[in-house]
């Protein structure tokens, strides 16, 4: 697994907060996410909330690196308005990164610091599709 650094957390949480404060609108755009890729370049996205069910930031983040490059995903961090900060992906989003990128980190806020966690902590038990290996472990 990629070793991730502090100066990698703090430029993809500097990343994700500076888009916020640009893109976030307090009503539809409130979440932004940032991807470190194997490339060394950050891809970020804000969500596009929907009442049909519009992406969540880590979801964009991820389109775009899809969009823009081979590069591997490896490290995700996602911040929220409102002074949430750092916040953890929902349901559906580790879902969406298990089948995506399941060997990704997440930066999550633990008793203050931030820290890279693996997503299968998130995840232990996740569902895996037909003809796909089965990603999870037991932890
Ligand atoms: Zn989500």
């Amino acid at each position: 697994m990629p070793l991730i650094n502090q100066s990698i957390i703090d430029n993809l949480f500097q990343f994700a907060s500076r888009m916020l404060a640009r893109s976030g609108d307090g009503d539809k755009h409130t979440v932004a996410a940032s991807i470190y890729a194997s490339d060394g370049v950050i891809y970020s996205g804000v969500n596009v909330f929907h009442f049909t069910g519009g992406p969540c930031a880590e979801i964009v983040a991820l389109a775009r690196l899809i969009s823009d490059s081979d590069a591997k995903p490896l490290v995700i961090i996602a911040v929220a308005d409102s002074d949430r900060g750092v916040i953890s992906p929902c349901g559906r989003c580790r879902q969406m990164l298990t089948d995506y990128c399941p060997e990704i980190q997440v930066i999550l806020k633990i008793e203050g610091e931030l820290e890279a966690r693996p997503l299968t902590e998130l995840l232990p038990f996740g569902y895996v599709r037909s003809g796909r290996p089965a990603v999870s472990r037991r932890i």
